[in-house]
């Protein structure tokens, strides 16, 4: 069932969803060659305490039973990895592109966003890469209005990639928000327009398209966690929270 939210829950996810992009804005300014994941993972899990909030990710049971839940307070995935990257001693390097995700709750109410950040100089292909992932988010969050229909989205942002020649992850997709990190509906990146349920306002949605250079395919590596490209090409992810209002989207995962 998909919830609509008052105006007490927005509030809710605004601040959730403020202390998840403060968490982003600070990280960005520490991404530099040298720095490890679990440094990054350290800073954010003292941000999200320091404002109040609890880390979501931490702790999240994994889809199977034999594997452990996620250790971090971030994903960070690095070049060909998609999403879920756990976080470790693994040093940025110069050329590396890596996707921060990062979820938050505070009272009872999530944020969930994430970025793709070069990491020093990065090439012609990691640059349009992350141009593009960018802007299919904003394809996405630019259709999320009411009156159309949740593959509107879906479309939006499949249509964008295809245009910039790049390729959506279909194995994993956006998601409802609110009180739970994820709840109905599943927000695909691909499909035909005009189809699911019918976007209304207090709709709360994290929209996070994944986008690879090569091959929409995707695998998952031998820590149970980490998701790969099935050619070992790149990927980037970007993810905000959003609110359908009357009038324009509202992005809940802002400073
Ligand atoms: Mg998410």
């Amino acid at each position: 069932m998909i919830t609509l939210k008052s105006a007490r829950e927005l509030d809710l996810m605004r601040e959730a969803g403020r202390i998840t992009a403060l968490v982003l804005a600070s990280l960005e300014k520490v991404v530099v060659p040298g720095v490890s994941t679990l440094e990054l993972d350290e800073l954010a899990e003292e941000i999200i305490r320091k404002e109040g909030g609890r880390p979501a990710f931490k702790g999240y049971p994994a889809p199977e039973p034999d594997i452990p839940p996620f250790p971090g307070s971030i994903c960070a995935s690095i070049n060909e990895q998609v999403v879920h990257g756990i976080p470790g001693l693994r040093r940025l390097q110069n050329g590396d592109i890596i996707s921060i995700d990062t979820g938050v709750e505070f009272e009872g109410y999530f944020g969930d966003a994430a970025v793709t950040l070069a990491v020093g100089e990065v090439g012609e292909v990691q640059r349009n890469l992350i141009a593009v992932t960018k802007g299919a988010l904003q394809a996405g969050i630019n259709a999320a209005r009411p009156g159309g229909r949740l593959s509107d989205i879906s479309h939006a942002i499949e249509s964008y990639v295809g245009l910039n020649h790049l390729s959506v992850v279909r194995q994993f997709v956006g998601h409802g928000i609110g009180s739970r990190m994820h709840e109905e509906p599943q927000v695909p990146n691909f499909g035909p327009s005009g189809k699911g349920p019918r976007l209304e306002p207090g709709m709360t949605l994290a929209l996070e398209p994944m986008v690879n250079e090569g091959t929409y395919e995707v695998v998952r590596g031998d820590d149970g966690w980490t998701v790969v490209t099935a050619d070992g090409r790149l990927s980037g992810h970007f993810e905000h929270s959003v609110a359908i209002t009357e009038g324009e989207p509202v992005l809940l995962t802002v400073l």
